[in-house]
C-alpha cells in the first residue's frame, strides 16, 4: 500500500519471523481485515535461511506447497529399545524457513492493505489511544501493534523462572551411496548423548542419499560450536553407519525452554507475538504449529471485537510445562527416561495431542501415570511448600 508520513496504521507487526509472518498471513486469509491498514516492520531482508522447521500436523496444512518433506512414520529410539510411531492420521512435516520467509514477504508486499517496511524498531511511545513506533530513520503510528521484540526484564536474566535451554546443531548430510529410508524419520534418538545429559539426535531424510541429522541438548549452558560436532560425528559413525558423506548445510541455534511471563509485557495495544509473547511451549520448543494456531486466535478475537490476547496461553499446561522444566533443570539426567517413559506408554497420537493442549484433563492424567511419580512429586512438594 501507498503510505504517507501521517498514516495511522490499525495495525503494526514489528518482526516478520514465525509470529509476524503467521499473523500477516492469518489477516490475509480474513475479509474482514480487508479494509484495514496493516505495516509490517522488519529489520533483516530475510533473505537467509537460518532454521528448518519440524512440527506435525492431522492431514493437510496451509504450509503443503512449500514443505520439503512430510513423513507418516517414525521411530523414538531408548537406549536399548526401539518405538516404531505410525502417525495417522497426523503427519511429520518438515519446512525451509526461507521458503517461508520468501513465501510471507512476497504475499505481504503484494497485499493492497499492507506495507513492508525494512527498518529496525527502536523504540514505542504512545501519546494517547496512537502508538508511535521509532524505527532508526522514521517514525509511524498506529493503533495496535503486534511486537516481536524479547522483552529486556529477560535478556537482563531470569533468577525468579525456572530456565533452560535447548541448543543444537544440525547438518544435511549427503552420501553417495543410498542408505537413508525417506519415508520414515527419527523422532528423538537417545543411543548417543552427552554424558548423563538430556541430549539426542534426531534425523529428518528428505531421500534416500540425503538427511538432516541434529544433535540437540534441553539443559543449561550451550556447547561451543566445535563440541555438537563430536556427537554429530559419532552419531553418523556408530548409529547410521556412514563413513562417507558430506555436509552440505548446517544449522545451530538455541530456543528458551522457561517459565518466564513474557506475555506479562502486554499492555493495551501492544501484544506481544512468538517467543516474546510465550507463544513457544516451553517443554519442547516446539513453535511453529503452536505460533499458527495463537495468530489464527488472535485474529478470531480481532473480528469478534475481543481483546486481542484472549484466550491465548492455558494456565494448566504452562503449571505441566514448568513442572516438567523443575524436573529437568535439577535432575537432568531424567530426560531420556522421561521421554522413553512417555513414548513407550502412549500412542502418538495421544502425545502429540497432548503437546498441543487439546487433552482433556482425563487424558492428561493418563499420560502422567506413565511417568516415574516420584520426581513430579518432589517438584510439586517444592513448590506448594
Ligand atoms: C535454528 C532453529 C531451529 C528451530 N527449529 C524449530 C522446529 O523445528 N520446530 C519448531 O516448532 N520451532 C523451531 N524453532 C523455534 C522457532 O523457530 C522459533 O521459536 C520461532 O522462530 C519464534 O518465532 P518469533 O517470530 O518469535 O521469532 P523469530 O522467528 O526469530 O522472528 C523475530 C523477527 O523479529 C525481527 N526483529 C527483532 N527485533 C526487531 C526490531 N527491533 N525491529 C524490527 N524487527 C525486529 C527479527 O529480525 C525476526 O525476523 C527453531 C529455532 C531455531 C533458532
Amino acid at each position: 500500500m501507498n503510505k504517507t508520513s501521517s498514516t495511522i496504521y490499525d495495525y503494526a507487526i514489528i518482526g516478520a519471523g514465525a509470529a509476524g509472518l503467521h499473523l500477516a498471513h492469518a489477516m490475509l486469509a480474513e475479509e474482514w481485515f480487508a479494509d484495514k491498514s496493516i505495516l509490517v516492520v522488519e529489520k533483516t531482508t530475510k533473505e537467509v535461511d537460518d532454521r528448518t522447521w519440524s512440527f506435525w500436523e492431522k492431514g493437510a496444512g496451509t504450509w503443503d506447497n512449500i514443505l520439503t518433506k512430510s513423513w507418516a512414520k517414525g521411530f523414538f529410539y531408548g537406549k536399548d529399545e526401539e518405538i516404531p510411531l505410525a502417525l495417522a492420521p497426523y503427519q511429520y512435516k518438515m519446512i525451509r524457513s526461507i521458503d517461508f520467509y520468501q513465501l510471507g514477504k512476497k504475499t505481504i508486499m503484494a497485499a493492497p492493505n499492507m506495507h513492508w517496511q525494512l527498518e529496525e524498531v527502536q523504540s514505542v511511545k504512545r501519546t494517547g489511544a496512537i502508538l508511535n513506533i521509532q524505527g532508526q530513520q522514521n517514525t509511524y503510528q498506529a493503533k495496535q501493534i503486534f511486537d516481536s521484540r524479547i522483552t529486556q526484564a529477560f535478556i537482563n536474566g531470569q533468577k525468579d523462572h525456572i530456565s533452560l535451554i535447548q541448543h543444537f546443531k544440525g547438518w544435511i548430510i549427503e552420501t553417495k551411496k543410498p542408505v537413508f529410508d525417506p519415508d520414515s524419520f527419527v523422532m528423538m534418538d537417545y543411543r548417543v548423548k552427552k554424558g548423563l545429559a538430556t541430549s539426542f539426535t534426531y534425523v529428518l531424510p528428505t531421500s534416500s542419499t540425503r538427511a538432516m541429522v541434529e544433535f540437540t541438548l534441553f539443559d543449561q549452558e550451550v556447547l561451543a560450536a566445535s563440541d555438537y560436532d563430536i556427537y554429530l560425528k559419532k552419531y553418523i559413525k556408530e548409529i547410521l553407519k556412514i563413513d562417507d558423506y558430506q555436509i552440505v548445510h548446517e544449522e545451530i541455534g538455541t530456543i528458551p525452554m522457561t517459565s518466564f511471563p513474557f506475555h506479562e509485557a502486554n499492555e493495551a495495544g501492544i501484544l506481544k507475538i512468538g517467543t516474546a509473547g510465550s507463544w513457544v511451549k516451553p517443554s519442547s520448543g516446539y513453535a511453529f504449529k503452536n505460533i499458527e494456531k495463537l495468530a489464527k486466535q488472535v485474529v478470531s478475537n480481532l473480528k469478534n471485537n475481543k481483546p486481542p490476547s484472549t484466550n491465548l496461553l492455558s494456565k494448566q499446561f504452562r503449571f505441566y510445562d514448568a513442572l516438567y522444566l523443575d524436573v529437568l533443570a535439577r535432575e537432568n539426567e531424567l530426560g531420556e527416561s522421561i521421554f522413553t517413559d512417555m513414548y513407550r506408554h502412549n500412542s502418538i497420537q495421544q502425545i502429540f495431542k497432548f503437546l498441543d493442549e487439546e487433552t482433556t484433563v482425563l487424558e492428561n492424567f493418563r499420560i502422567f501415570f506413565s511417568f516415574r511419580f516420584a520426581p513430579f512429586l518432589k517438584a510439586l512438594w517444592r513448590w506448594i511448600f
